[in-house]
């Protein structure tokens, strides 16, 4: 049984996302994407919104936000959605383009992300899963290039060189992360490991580790970890937490055998706004209020109250927030009472998650394509199916942090030239979301440095007076994920429910 929802929905230009057309320079650039993610009035809101105490105003309609506002208004909370842009789903939104899905920003499903899958299968999604990995596709090896030119090995090979590399780099206890990882929910310390030796673990980066193990591994094995790296955290090896990397290995269930299942293999058929969108009409048809194209700009916490302010002038209160912006956007919102000295620090240094993402349609039939350039300015490709019947296929490619070095926007050429350093391909179109000029995300979801997480990832969780902090970047789990997003929405909507009043079916009598 699942959710009745207004299906299958338009799709609607979005201010967000942008098209290449190769050969005719920046002039080929346009930016606008068709999503079924716009929301369309952006409004709905009562004349009163702004003279009422609300129970709870959600500041974001990303993953963390969506699920917080469709389990408050289910609660029979009175609930205020705001959000910037014009569409819903933040970092994770899908594109419509002439019948086929490109996803912009967060795309890949697992089973092990059960809240997702749960929400998956409430509104229908659960079995409408598709893969990236095409059996029979064209093009079927993985294209080598880390240093000694290119050359190609089959996928079974690759993945056999990946693994081989990756155990030696993640054993760093004799037990492949598990006396160090043992509950990665809990990975600062639990019953089973100190936070003494977790700190004694998080002083060292990914680049270290590489550094201590490197004698055991190949040139080509070497450049993999040092790309992989950066491919699963938008920074690079020098800058990204080896702790991160054995929680990560630790959700993954202790093996890099999982990776490709828990990562990069499986899609909603029909595109994460359509999830996103329905959990969001959900909440519409239990009577959420909403306004898109508000970006907020201050939180003022008076007598028990907090006003949010936009930055189109309007002023809403509530007894309770849920705050759902990312990391690196939270400098441009103001806060009195001011944020804590160390969360301050915190949001200063911010994450190493600077990564590039961009599709490209390819003429003929690219679908079983792998690869790893490094150094390169794209570091990892995928075959992602055809586009538009059979005519061509979608390539899907990604990038460390390539600040300095190339920028989507003003570079748009270089992407081709890189994308063709993987294999010869004629390319029709390239697609992309610069989340890094994006002003609403800033960079990508959060991966830290040696040392942050230890010193302030409980800071980042703990909330602000009646602002409650949530989002997918400090979440305890599966954090810089739609899963995370998921966990900090579903547990800031139950804090608010517990402190505004929830009043069970059989009330208690005394
Ligand atoms: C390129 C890329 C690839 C990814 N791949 C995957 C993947 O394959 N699988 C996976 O599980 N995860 C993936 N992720 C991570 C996943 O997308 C995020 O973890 C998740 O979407 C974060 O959700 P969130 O709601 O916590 O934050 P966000 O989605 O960032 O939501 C925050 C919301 O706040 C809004 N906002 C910002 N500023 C303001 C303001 N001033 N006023 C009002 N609203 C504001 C934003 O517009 C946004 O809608 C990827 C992310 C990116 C960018």
């Amino acid at each position: 049984m699942t959710i009745p929802s207004r299906n299958p929905f338009e799709a609607k230009l979005s201010h967000d996302g942008h098209t290449y057309n190769p050969g005719k320079g920046s002039a080929g650039l346009h930016p606008g994407l068709k999503t079924y993610g716009v929301i369309d009035p952006a409004e709905k809101i009562g004349a009163a919104a702004e003279e009422k105490v609300w129970e709870c105003i959600v500041i974001g309609a990303g993953y963390t936000g969506l699920i917080a506002a469709r389990d408050l208004v289910k609660a029979g909370k009175q609930t205020l959605l705001l959000e910037a842009r014009d569409r819903v789903g933040g970092r994770t939104w899908s594109a419509e383009i002439e019948g086929t899905t490109f996803e912009m920003g967060g795309t890949w499903v697992s089973h092990v992300h059960g809240r997702l899958f749960a929400e998956m299968q409430r509104y229908g999604l659960k079995d409408s899963v598709s893969m990236t990995r095409t059996e029979g596709g064209g093009a079927a090896y993985f294209t080598i290039d880390t240093g000694s030119g290119s050359r190609r090995l089959s996928l079974k090979e690759a993945s056999e060189m990946t693994f081989r590399a990756w155990r030696i780099f993640i054993n760093v206890d004799g037990q492949d992360g598990r006396s160090l990882c043992p509950l990665p929910y809990s990975s600062l310390g639990n019953s089973r490991v100190s936070r003494e030796e977790v700190e004694a673990i998080d002083k060292i980066s990914c680049q270290d580790r590489i550094d201590q193990v490197a004698d055991q591994l190949t040139a080509d094995e070497k450049a993999l970890i040092e790309s992989l790296v950066p491919h699963c955290t938008g920074g690079t090896a020098a800058n990204t937490g080896f702790l991160e990397m054995l929680r990560a290995q630790a959700l993954q269930g202790y093996t890099p055998e999982t990776f490709e299942e828990c990562w990069t293999l499986y899609k909603i058929k029909e595109g994460q706004s359509t999830l996103a969108r329905k959990i969001f009409d959900d909440a519409d048809r239990l009577g959420l209020q909403y306004a898109f194209k508000q970006p907020v700009r201050s939180f003022v916490e008076k007598d028990d109250n907090v006003t949010v302010t936009t930055a189109s002038g309007m002023a809403y209160k509530a007894k309770r927030v849920i705050n759902t912006l990312p990391l690196a956007v939270l400098p441009t919102v103001q806060f009195d009472p001011p944020l804590s000295k160390l969360r301050q620090e915190a949001i200063q240094i911010g994450h190493v998650n600077h990564l590039t993402k961009v599709h490209a349609e390819v003429t003929g039939d690219l679908r079983g394509l792998r690869g790893c350039t490094f150094p390169g300015e794209l570091l990892y490709v995928y075959g992602d199916g055809f586009c538009h019947g059979d005519e061509s296929t979608r390539i899907t490619s990604f990038a460390g942090d390539n600040r300095g070095v190339l920028n989507p926007l003003q570079q748009p050429e270089k992407l081709v030239t890189a994308l063709k350093r993987f294999h010869p391909m004629e390319i029709k179109k390239v697609y992309f979301h610069d989340w890094l000029s994006d002003p609403y995300s800033l960079a990508g979801p959060a991966w830290y440095s040696a040392g942050y997480l230890t010193k302030y990832l409980d800071e980042l969780q703990s909330r602000h007076g009646n602002v409650l902090m949530a989002n997918s970047d400090w979440a305890s789990g599966w954090r810089a994920f739609i899963e995370g997003a998921m966990e900090q929405g579903a547990l800031a909507a139950d804090i608010v429910m517990e402190e505004v009043g929830i009043q069970g079916a059989n009330a208690v009598v005394s």
